[in-house]
């Protein structure tokens, strides 16, 4: 059987130049080349996951169907490959050191002083290679996090030196990402911060095989020449990337570019097919002409950083593709909401996002925007937090709870409506400890959930720590508030659904973390459709006045 193919992608100059989307990009073309490729991230820091990451220091924490709490570009990953990731794609410093302290805890090293060349290169060597184990892959491609001559990227790049020097140079590449600035001034672009970057590069004894530069301008045939030249490359193997109005362009810019003809040539694998991107193409097409145009409010405590809430930003493109719709997304600061001005920031909506979240800042926004959802009948999606605050809002205003809410935000509440399990109030470490990962839901007969999946049981991904307490179902339930999914081992309530409205819906787990391209989620697609007859109706009864 061929060897597994190896690809290291590392960034140069600046940092969020989109390695990521490259990666990604470059495993859509091999894997419709008919290639199996998977994509895993190295990141530098030291937390052993982003679980315990505030969403400020590096966006949305993505959540896999083995339960681990990984790197936005994970999802990434999977929106463009259709292709489930798991634990071992996402690997942290963090967990490097935690697994070789416990290897020499253990006595695994045998009395040796322990050290970071050898054993911390080893440990990252060895979580490269277990995704090319059992031949499961042709090409594993490992971003690498951070940007190079980050004292902390150094063991990386020194593991990626000495594989590339035991696979081989046909077995093993690296793909250096660099910046290509416009000087306006001089009306130049500059190509010195990129010879730099490859130098540092060098420094440590890596050769780049291929530049992808990010560039706002074309690159000339000069520019390219030189950079090959002065950075050491084929001419050939200087692609260029230019910034793109959507990130679903970025694999046909780069079949364009040629960046997946040169890594097989490099790789010695043959390159006489030609990717199918048919279904690809199909949807770019749907996303880029849309017919009609709705307008969802994303109500979140994080709406300053749109990296906070990716995978949803991303399912509603999906979304809009499958239904011929621009779906215009409003951020709106769940803070900033209150009686006074829920109007003024929601009447004009088409649908009300409440987004998950942790602790009680801007809760109370939350709830208020519920209550105008549930109330003007405004379709309503509420996912994880957003679900339990559809909750605290029905319990409130409907069933009249003074003071209900979530032991989460109010430990001593008259009405936890939302409490924590008894095996979570046992839990004193914060990471890894929530419930987490792919649980089974049985949806009930005559719900928008039943109609919208199309059957009977499914499966989704979590990441909370407090449920919908059942001790209030009865009330609940009879009020209007109806409990259309729920575990079938555990009972723990995952979907609600509020009778007498058009499409109301609050859910336990993550729906925008299986949303992909090839499949985008069920839930999305109906909770857009919701939003297009609202605005159709709207437009009609306006146009009747
Ligand atoms: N804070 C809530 C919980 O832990 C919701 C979490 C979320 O929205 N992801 O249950």
């Amino acid at each position: 059987m061929a060897e597994t193919k190896y690809i290291f992608v590392t960034g140069g100059v600046s940092s969020s130049l989109g390695k990521g989307i490259i990666a990604a990009s470059l495993a859509k073309l091999l894997q419709a080349r008919g290639y199996k490729t998977t994509i895993q991230k190295l990141d530098p820091y030291i937390n052993v996951d982003p679980g315990t990451l505030n969403p400020y220091e590096h966006g949305e924490c993505y959540v896999t169907e083995d339960g681990a709490e990984t790197d936005l570009d994970l999802g990434h990953y999977e929106r463009f490959l259709n292709v489930n990731t798991s634990q071992a794609n996402n690997v942290t410093t963090g967990r490097i050191y935690q697994s070789v302290i416990e290897k020499e805890r253990r006595g695994e090293f045998l009395g040796k002083t322990v050290q970071v060349i050898p054993h911390i290169t080893n440990e990252i060597k060895e979580r490269v290679q277990l995704l090319g184990k059992n031949h499961e892959y042709d090409i594993v491609i490992t971003e690498i996090g951070g940007t190079v001559g980050d004292i902390e990227s150094l063991p990386y790049i020194e593991a990626v030196r000495q594989l590339k020097w035991e696979l081989g140079d046909d077995n093993a590449l690296v793909i250096h990402l660099t910046l290509v600035p416009y000087l306006s001034a001089a009306g130049e672009l500059k190509t010195k911060p990129t010879q730099h970057s490859v130098k540092t590069l060098m420094e440590s004894g890596l050769r780049a095989d291929i530049l992808v530069c990010r560039t706002e301008h074309e690159l000339s045939d000069d520019i390219r020449r030189k950079l090959a030249l002065f950075c050491n490359v084929k001419q050939e193997a200087v692609i260029q990337s230019i910034d793109a109005s959507t990130i679903y362009d970025v694999p046909n810019m780069m079949l364009e570019e040629g960046l997946d003809t040169v890594t097989l040539k490099k790789l010695n694998l043959p390159d006489d097919t030609t990717p199918d991107l048919t279904q690809w193409n199909e949807f770019l097409k749907r996303h880029k002409n849309p017919k009609h145009e709705v307008t969802i409010g994303l109500i979140g405590k994080y709406v300053e950083l749109q990296d906070s809430y990716k995978s949803i930003l991303e399912a509603f493109i999906h979304a809009g593709a499958a239904n011929e719709v621009k779906v215009n997304i409003e951020s709106i600061h769940s803070e900033f909401i209150n009686e006074s001005t829920i109007k003024n920031k929601i009447s004009h909506l088409d649908g009300v996002l409440v987004a998950p979240g942790f602790g009680e800042r801007g809760i109370e926004g939350k709830i208020d925007a519920v209550r105008f959802a549930r109330e003007n009948k405004l379709p309503f999606l509420g996912i994880c937090l957003g679900m339990q605050m559809a909750v605290i809002e029905f319990a409130r205003n409907v069933l009249q709870l003074k003071n209900a809410n979530s032991t989460e935000m109010d430990s001593t509440t008259p009405h936890p409506v939302i409490d924590l399990m008894e095996e979570q109030k046992e839990v004193t470490h914060m990471g890894g400890s929530m419930r987490l990962g792919s649980w089974e839901c049985s949806l009930k007969e005559n719900s928008i959930a039943r109609e919208v999946y199309g059957k009977s049981q499914i499966f989704e991904r979590h990441r909370h720590r407090y449920e919908y307490n059942n001790r209030y179902a009865p009330q609940m339930e009879s009020h209007g508030l109806k409990s259309t999914g729920v575990n079938p081992k555990t009972n723990l309530v995952e979907i609600i659904e509020v009778e007498d409205h058009p499409w109301f819906v609050g859910v336990q787990y993550h729906p925008e973390y299986k949303s992909t391209v090839a499949s985008p989620h069920p839930l999305f697609i109906a909770f857009i459709k919701a939003a297009k007859e609202y605005s159709q109706k709207k437009k009609n009864a306006s146009l009747a006045q």
